[in-house]
């Protein structure tokens, strides 16, 4: 049942659904934004006993220029509030900085 506990629980504070990361490729430059759903795309983590510790996502994001994959990992405590966001193949940016590099979206 920990799973019905779990959906209503979230339900009464539900945290904003979705969460857009920007990414530039570190090889072109090229900026790409993903958007992870903290409902649908979140993997639940447990520790050694098996006890609930967070969730946790990992994301191949490809851009459109050199078509390279970038592997995002970002954790979630159990609230689903973001830890911690790792990246291979490109760097973090923030949402002005996507925008200046890629003016038309
Ligand atoms: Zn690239």
């Amino acid at each position: 049942m920990s799973w019905f506990k779990r959906i209503f629980g979230i339900s009464l504070v539900p945290p904003e659904r979705a969460i857009v990361v920007y990414v530039r490729c570190d090889k072109c430059q090229h900026p790409v934004s993903v958007r992870i759903d903290r409902y649908n795309d979140l993997a639940v983590e447990y520790n050694e006993r098996e006890i609930e510790i967070g969730y946790v996502v990992h994301k191949s994001i490809m851009d459109s220029t050199c078509f390279r994959i970038m592997q995002a990992t970002l954790t979630f405590d159990t609230q689903r509030n973001e830890q911690t966001r790792t990246i291979s193949g490109g760097t973090f940016i923030d949402e002005a900085t996507y925008r200046a590099l890629h003016p038309t979206t």
